[in-house]
């Protein structure tokens, strides 16, 4: 059986609980729908903004398998993603136009 003092604390812990959920209550309330759009949004834009940034990094020579000579008749200026005079759109640092890489593509034109 609970004293006096108990009951009084319980009852206490009990409206602090109640007035809780209600002010939460009330700040989701207070939210207009186009602020609850606009911060999902950003966080949607903020995570893009990060995968995209990863996805620019380009792969160091050693991950690519770079060499400074050509494979057989593959390379680097007959590779769609050379960038003349000395760079590629893919791996990182100088390329050198007779260079080869695993990742080499036709150039089409
Ligand atoms: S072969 Fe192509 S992808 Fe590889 S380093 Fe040379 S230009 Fe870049």
């Amino acid at each position: 059986m609970l004293g006096t003092v108990e009951k009084k604390f319980s009852l206490q812990a009990a409206d602090r609980k109640v007035e809780m959920a209600r002010s939460s209550a009330i700040e989701w309330s207070t939210l207009s729908r186009r602020t609850i759009v606009f911060r999902c949004l950003a966080a949607v834009a903020a995570t893009l903004a990060a995968s995209i940034k990863e996805a620019a990094a380009k792969a160091t020579q050693a991950a690519a398998s770079y060499q400074d000579t050509p494979k057989d008749v593959q390379r680097c200026d007959n590779c769609s993603l050379f960038q003349p005079p000395n760079s590629c759109l893919l791996v990182e640092g100088t390329i050198s136009p007779s260079g080869w890489c695993k990742f080499w593509i036709k150039k089409t034109s």
